[in-house]
């Protein structure tokens, strides 16, 4: 018998969640049946879109039901397999939930290679941030040597992949992201060209220093305000990728639209979401390029773990848009 700790959505929050979105309850799992696997998590993904998934809106997936555990990605070690593929021992990553044993089917379980990295960076720049990142820049955005690349929310973890795959690339590399301690760790160890504090002051400005020829891609995390500012910046044919938009995802008013999206139509550019499951074919080819860059030292993965299990999950949660992490963001269970 083995009873799992999970978090609860118990209501959908207006803003920033807080202890009344979640219940954290202790139940007991039932026995793995054919096909499925009861796996030990030992770490959580922390994800932006988390907090999309509490929304009762129409999105790329069903928003988490009230009472439902919170659906997050995660490492775990398999405890018993009822589906050949798995053995006890082995590693593993999936959705999982916010939990700390779960029983799932082995279809939906991707083995993970321990000696290739650790599970953090499997859920990192390994994992579903570093897939944003590769196929967003390349596929999406479609960086050539010698473009200026800006991207935002450039210290954590799909933009710290972005700037050093684009730099990787020949491209010039601007990062954007808060503080001081964030702007030096981008230009000092991970070689982007120059970074913005977008705290300091507004961000077209400081573009148009580091930038005088104005921005072929932007790789755009944060949306709202940040858009538009870069919009302003933008150079004949420049392509920017929506990744996300965090800085409106607690917003409790939809955001205004970009004043200066006229800039696309003056610049011939263009602007495309898009949604990394729609890549998932693909992956090993990304997976392949950016462990062999891990491996030969050229690309810096860095995981902010914290520790606390399940228990920790809401204080950490909110770290995300408070910008506490550097790196990708994993709860240790
Ligand atoms: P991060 O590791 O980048 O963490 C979030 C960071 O966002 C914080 O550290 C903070 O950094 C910054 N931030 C938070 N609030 C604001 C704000 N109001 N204004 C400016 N910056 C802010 O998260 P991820 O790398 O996991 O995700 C980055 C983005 O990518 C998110 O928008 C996410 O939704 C998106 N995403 C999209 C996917 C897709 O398929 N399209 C897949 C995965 C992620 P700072 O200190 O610099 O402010």
């Amino acid at each position: 018998m083995t009873i799992a700790r999970r978090v609860h959505l118990a209501a959908r929050p207006f803003g920033l969640p807080d202890t009344s979105t979640w219940e954290v309850r202790d139940t007991e799992l039932a026995e793995p049946g054919d096909g499925e696997v009861l796996v030990r998590v030992t770490h959580l993904s922390l994800d932006p879109a988390m907090r999309g998934w509490l929304n009762d809106v129409r999105s790329y997936v069903p928003p988490v039901g009230i009472g439902e555990v919170m659906r997050a990605f995660g490492a775990a070690v398999v405890v018993e397999s009822r589906d050949p593929a798995f053995s006890p021992g082995d590693a593993v990553a999936g959705i999982l939930g916010v939990t700390d044993h779960a029983v799932v089917r082995g279809d939906q379980l991707t083995p993970i290679d321990l000696d290739v990295a650790p599970a953090t960076t499997w859920l990192g720049a390994l994992g579903m941030p570093g897939m944003t990142a590769w196929f967003g820049l390349f596929d999406v955005a479609k960086a050539q040597p010698g473009d200026t690349v800006v991207v935002s929310g450039a210290a954590g973890a799909v933009g710290s992949v972005v700037g050093q795959l684009a730099k990787a690339h020949g491209c010039r590399v601007i990062g954007i992201a808060g503080g001081a301690e964030k702007c030096a760790w981008l230009t000092d160890e991970l070689g982007f060209d120059a970074a913005i504090d977008y705290r300091e002051g507004p961000v077209h400005r400081a573009l148009r220093a580091v930038a005088p020829d104005g921005v072929d891609v932007y790789f755009d995390n944060v949306g709202g305000e940040m858009l538009d500012s870069v919009l302003r910046t933008l150079r004949l044919r420049a392509r920017i990728a929506i990744c996300g938009a965090i800085s409106t995802y607690n917003a409790t008013e939809p955001p205004p639209g970009p004043a200066h999206y006229m800039s696309l139509l003056v610049n011939r550019a263009s602007m495309a979401g898009f949604l990394v499951f729609d890549f998932e074919d693909r992956y090993p080819e990304a997976v392949a390029d950016i462990s062999a860059r891990i491996a030969d030292g050229s690309l810096v993965a860095r995981e902010h773990v914290v520790d606390g299990g399940v228990d920790a999950f809401a204080d950490a949660l909110l770290m995300l848009f408070s910008g506490a992490n550097t790196g990708k963001l994993v709860l240790a269970v």
